[in-house]
């Protein structure tokens, strides 16, 4: 697995330029649906995952589509999660940055992970938290599913708290 990152210092007239170029690599080698739909890399896939070359390094395209729509670097050790079941889709919108590894990342992308994660302190604190923030906010923060948020805020999860 490749932590490697496209940004190497703050963003300059310079470096701006580069990252257009950057862009635009990406950008001639996506299929984009309609809007929100998925952008499906069509350059190589090694292992499922869309990879490209940037000045030498071989890079893994999501995560390139996502540091470049992020304008920011994604930490040592992170993954970026996907909301499609597309492994070549570098739509940003469907990319998030998540804390744990790929696969099991994807299992509480997918939400095939509900109970494992929650505990019933969990619960309370994000029953705690819908007062204030939204799902999509309280999903972010604790490395959830919306929909598993969702489920808890209507009790048809965790009704018994
Ligand atoms: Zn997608």
């Amino acid at each position: 697995m490749s932590w490697t990152t496209i940004w190497d210092g703050p963003l300059t007239v310079k470096s701006l330029a580069r990252i257009q170029s950057i862009t635009a690599a990406i950008h001639r080698k996506t299929r984009k649906g309609e809007r929100g739909e998925c952008w499906i890399w069509t350059g190589t896939v090694v292992k499922g995952f869309g990879k490209m070359t940037v000045e030498g390094r071989q890079l893994y395209v999501h995560r390139v589509a996502w540091e470049l729509a992020n304008r920011e670097k994604i930490p040592e050790g992170a993954s970026i999660l996907r909301s499609c079941s597309n492994l070549t889709c570098v739509n940003p919108d469907h990319l998030s940055l998540g804390c744990q590894g790929d696969i099991m990342s994807s299992l509480v992308a997918r939400d095939k992970w509900p109970a494992a994660k929650l505990t019933r302190e969990k619960v309370l604190q994000i029953r705690e938290k819908l007062k204030f923030m939204t799902q999509k906010q309280i999903a972010k923060e604790e490395g959830l599913n919306v929909a598993t948020i969702g489920r808890i805020k209507r009790r048809e999860s965790w009704k018994e708290i």
